[in-house]
């Protein structure tokens, strides 16, 4: 049987998010995007809230909600400001190869550390030379007794200066490409990090994405998920968790980006009358209505399908690729509604479009995930 219905609980996640984007988020969005401030104060009260870290299991301190739960939150945070619901999803991007491969002690420990305190974490496979070719990273870990010595630089780390605790993947043998990655968890701490200069991003500027470089960083062969040469598979399907959340946040920013051109449009008047009242104006709002749900569904249908247990690569692709075109069109579409205002700071949707705008290219491009759509349909049939 399929029911759009929201159970009673996610109905009350939805109005915690909701008033919290509302109260929290929206007030403090402009202040870090402009200063580029780590939203500390902000994330902290989610926390507190149990908003973030939603989906680790209640054995490690989580609520153990499932992924469709996440995705209500998510529209809702991403509604209030997709730079600082990044903040807060990217400690969920590294959560997940822990959730999919660790064992009950690092879940104890590298779970726990994220429940037990508003702490940070970051997932970190791209490389300065290497982003959706995954196997051409050049990060190596050596086994030398008991400990990994890892070498290397990552790239576009979400939360690296924040972070308690890395998830690195790392060459264990590069002979081997795909099937000679492993997958280590580094906490912060460790001698030898160093973290770069916080980048200078076009939008989702509250968020802090950074480049780390890793010099004879040696851990204990017990932080290594899975086996040696599991990294790749592990670090790949951490994303049919995430990928559907993520393209909830694009969701939720698309959802905002209407209110405000509903809201402008009906008072904004030009020739004696709102600019609501032109079909161009409401034809493109209609547009945006209708986008934003079918992108829901194909958000829900994502995270309900890994809910099931079941294998849902493609539908993640799936939305993440339609959610993340059709909140830059439908941002882009704001800013025009608004007209010259729609161009200036001193209005919402100029950031609106300017945040959207990395939706089609972080937790894969959207030419990837069209990549990933093609190879389910042609080699899964
Ligand atoms: C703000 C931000 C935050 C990020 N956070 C993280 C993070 O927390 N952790 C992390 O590991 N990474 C993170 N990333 C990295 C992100 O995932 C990569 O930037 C992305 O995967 C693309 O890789 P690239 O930048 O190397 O581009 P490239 O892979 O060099 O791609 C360049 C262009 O070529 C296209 N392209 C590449 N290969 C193909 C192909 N086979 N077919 C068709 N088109 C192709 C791409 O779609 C893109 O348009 C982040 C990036 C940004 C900008």
């Amino acid at each position: 049987m399929i029911s759009f219905e929201l159970s009673d609980e996610q109905k009350q996640l939805q109005e915690l998010a909701r008033k919290f984007a509302k109260e929290e988020m929206i007030p403090k969005a402009e202040h870090h995007d402009h200063t580029g401030e780590f939203p500390f104060e902000v994330t902290k009260k989610a926390w507190e809230l149990g908003l973030m870290n939603t989906h680790i299991g209640q054995e490690y301190g989580g609520l153990g909600l499932g992924v469709l739960d996440g995705i209500i939150i998510t529209e809702e945070l991403a509604y209030g400001c997709t730079g600082i619901a990044t903040a807060m999803e990217a400690n969920a991007l590294a959560a997940a190869p822990v959730m999919v491969a660790g064992n009950d002690e690092q879940k104890k420990q590298f779970l726990g550390m994220l429940t037990n305190e508003p702490k940070y974490a970051a997932y970190c496979v791209t490389e300065p030379g290497a982003g959706s070719d995954v196997a051409g990273i050049t990060t190596t870990a050596k086994k030398v007794g008991d400990e990994y010595v890892i070498n290397g630089a990552k790239m576009w780390i979400t939360n690296a200066s924040v972070a308690s605790w890395y998830f690195v993947l790392a060459y264990t043998d590069p002979s081997q490409k795909h099937r000679g990655m492993s997958g280590f968890l580094v906490p912060r701490d460790t001698p030898g990090i160093t973290v770069g200069r916080k980048e200078d991003n076009l939008g989702q500027r509250a968020s802090d994405t950074r480049g780390l470089t890793f010099e004879d960083v040696k851990i204990p062969a017990k932080y290594r998920l899975g086996n040696e040469g599991d990294g790749f598979k592990i670090a790949m399907s951490a994303f049919d968790h995430t990928r559907p959340v993520v393209a909830a946040g694009a969701v939720g920013l698309a959802r905002r980006a209407m209110d405000e051109s509903i809201n402008y449009a009906s008072t904004r008047k030009t020739f004696g009358t709102p600019i609501a009242s032109y079909q161009a104006i409401s034809f493109m709002i209609a547009d945006m209505a209708k986008d934003i749900e079918a992108a829901r569904y194909l958000v829900w249908r994502a995270g309900w399908e890994i809910d099931q247990g079941r294998r849902n690569t493609k539908f993640a692709a799936f939305a993440k690729a339609y959610a993340a075109d059709m909140a830059m069109k439908v941002a882009t579409d704001a800013v025009q509604v608004f007209g010259g205002y729609g161009y200036s700071k001193e209005y919402p949707v100029e950031k609106l479009m300017r945040d959207a705008k990395i939706y089609q290219i972080y937790e894969g491009t959207s030419q990837i995930q069209r990549l990933i759509i093609a190879k389910e349909i042609f080699e899964r049939r």
